[in-house]
């Protein structure tokens, strides 16, 4: 499928919302997942604070016993109403309390009834006061060396108490009790994360880190165990108040808490029994950071999401450029072939034309030669027939009168005349089929020799020389003997035209290998003339005087030797015609 830009958008809008559901689907899954990590976590710090509570609730178990070793006590014990021992006991014990840090040492008798206590200068004393309804109490009046338990009082403090008996011998007389405020194990837990609680066997809420949930119960108190909170006055029972909890399980060791107070706050809950104790303490962290970090989690899956997107986006429009450049290049390519083409058929037309021209041209060229060879031909006929009318209307005059003589010459040159036209017509037929004769090998300077002899006649009666050096060695060129000296003839017929009205006359002969060259000291020839001079019929000299087919003719008689002929004009003035000759092979010099 092509991928254009819109559907590149569409695609990844479509992947962008898969994601986003994707992640809002996973989303809880992940929390609960840092949840149970942050369970996990939280089981090292309650493991501290059980061992925490455990040791101080440890460290002082032998104190009664310790005190109640004292002999004093016994001295009171049995003389209760000796002020004096009254007040020294108080203070003995106050002293003992203040160096302990407990909240109170006191003496019972085994009614119950407290006879000394550290707190005696103190408003709400125990001074004075039975407790011989605390569990704690009968314990220790049962012999055990050192029973201890939480209570809340009628104080409202919530206290910790350790008692053990004073025995008198064998005699039980007296029980000695301390109590430390529970705040003080509370204090150690501060500054900690999560919150911390411990709970009775009932579920019953006596220590927290939040003062907010003290007496507090987790779940409804059932009568009975109300009934024996009263009769121990072991809490004060009008305080006792539920705790909104809702618990949801989130593994197999903690909890998920939501806790109604002020504001509503849920909390990941780990809890660990003190068995002995029949308590349980909790660690209560807050879902804060488990929620931060799966939302750091989701945030880093998210933007390594939004990376890749963008990277396919970026790739995908890449390919879409490259893609759409093609299909550019494509165009471009079809219009230049479609551009080529068009010109292509308009240079074919424009070359149609030129044919067309040219050959119109050459149509032309034909007939313009054709009205030349016309001219020079009526011009050449027209003449001697002329004179041969009127030759034979003299002959006829004459032979009317009897002079028989005279009409004779007449007719004599009117075969003259004929003799003349014959020559001509041979002459064109020369020209009109050049017979294919055969070349051979020829001495160029016998051919010369024969030629200037031809020319002699022609010298003695006008005028004019030749000047001539025969070749030292032999020179043997390819070529007929007859059609050669024709074409020198023919060379120096026209140079001796050319000077005709020159006061100095002289052509210049020369051989040099198998070239010959014929100089004359003539006006030249005429610039325009030099393109068509080979050209038949062309000559630029007054009518009757030349046909125009001397140069034609040696041209195409020099060709069929092989060689070639040439015209120019000699930078010192006159004409130069070179004849280029093939040199004859020795083989065919020595068949000769
Ligand atoms: P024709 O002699 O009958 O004119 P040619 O073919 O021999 O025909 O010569 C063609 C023309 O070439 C001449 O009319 C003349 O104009 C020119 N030509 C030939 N030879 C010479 C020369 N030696 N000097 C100047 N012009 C020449």
């Amino acid at each position: 499928m092509h991928l254009t830009r819109p559907r590149i958008f569409g695609l990844i809008a479509v992947i962008a919302t898969l994601l986003v559901l994707a992640g809002t689907v996973s989303f809880p899954a992940l929390e609960r997942h840092y949840m149970r990590q942050q369970a996990e976590k939280d089981a090292v710090p309650l493991k501290l604070a059980v061992e925490g509570l455990r040791a101080a609730v440890d460290r002082y178990a032998p104190l009664p016993a310790l005190i109640a070793e004292r002999s004093t006590l016994i001295d009171l014990l049995n003389n209760p109403d000796d002020a004096a021992l009254v007040a020294a006991v108080n203070e003995d014990l106050r002293q003992t309390a203040a160096t302990v840090r407990a909240s109170d040492v006191y003496l019972m008798d085994i009614s119950g009834l407290t006879i000394a206590a550290a707190s005696y200068r103190e408003p709400g004393s125990f001074l004075g006061r039975n407790f011989n309804y605390q569990t704690y109490f009968t314990q220790a009046l049962n012999g055990a060396l050192s029973s201890f338990s939480v209570y809340g009082t009628t104080t409202g403090e919530r206290g910790y108490f350790y008692a053990a008996p004073v025995e008198d011998g064998e005699r039980i007389v007296g029980v000695l009790a301390v109590k430390f405020n529970v705040s003080a194990f509370e204090s150690i837990w501060r500054g900690a994360n999560s919150e911390f609680m411990v709970a009775d066997r009932n579920d019953f809420v006596f220590m927290s880190s939040r003062p907010d949930w003290h007496f507090r119960a987790m779940r409804p108190l059932s009568d009975a165990t109300l009934r024996l909170i009263a009769q121990n006055l072991q809490y004060p029972i009008d305080r006792i108040e539920l705790l909104p909890i809702t618990v949801r399980p989130l593994d197999a060791d903690a909890r998920l808490v939501t806790i109604e107070g002020e504001t509503r706050e849920t909390y990941i809950l780990t809890a660990q029994r003190l068995a002995d104790l029949d308590w349980t303490m909790s660690s209560l962290s807050p879902l804060g950071p488990a929620t931060l970090s799966a939302l750091r989690s989701m945030l880093i899956a998210g933007l390594t999401g939004l990376l890749l997107l963008g990277a396919l986006l970026a790739y995908l429009l890449k390919q879409a450029r490259q893609t759409e450049a093609l299909a550019r290049e494509k165009e471009a390519k079809r219009l230049l072939e479609a551009a080529v083409a068009e010109r292509t058929t308009d240079l074919e037309t424009a070359l149609g034309d030129l044919r067309q021209t040219q050959t119109d041209l050459i149509q032309a060229g034909k007939l313009s030669a054709l009205g030349q060879m016309s001219a020079a031909l009526s011009h050449e006929f027209n003449q001697p027939l002329a004179a041969v009318k009127s030759y034979a209307d003299n002959a006829g005059a004459f032979l009317d009168r009897g002079r028989v003589a005279e009409a004779k010459d007449n007719i004599t040159r009117i075969s003259k005349m004929a003799d003349r036209m014959a020559t001509i017509s041979a002459h064109l037929r020369n020209f009109a089929r050049r017979p294919q004769q055969a070349t051979g090998p020829l001495l160029l300077n016998a051919v010369v020799q024969d030629a200037l002899a031809v020319i002699d006649m022609r010298l003695t009666s006008e005028g004019g020389e030749i000047a001539y050096t025969p070749p030292k060695s032999e020179i043997w060129v390819t070529g007929g003997h007859v059609r050669l000296q024709q074409v020198i003839v023919n060379l120096i017929n026209n140079a001796l035209d050319a000077m005709a009205d020159q006061p100095e006359r002289i052509v210049d002969l020369r051989i040099e290998n198998t070239r010959l060259q014929v100089r004359d000291t003539g006006p030249g020839i005429e610039h325009d003339a030099i393109a068509n001079i080979f050209d038949p019929f062309f000559t630029t000299k007054a009518p009757g005087k030349g046909l125009g087919l001397g140069l034609s003719i040696s041209f195409n008689i020099v060709s069929d030797f092989g060689g070639t002929l040439s015209a120019a004009n000699h930078p010192d003035g006159g004409a130069v015609f070179t004849v280029t000759l093939q040199p004859a092979t020795p083989m065919e010099v020595a068949a000769q």
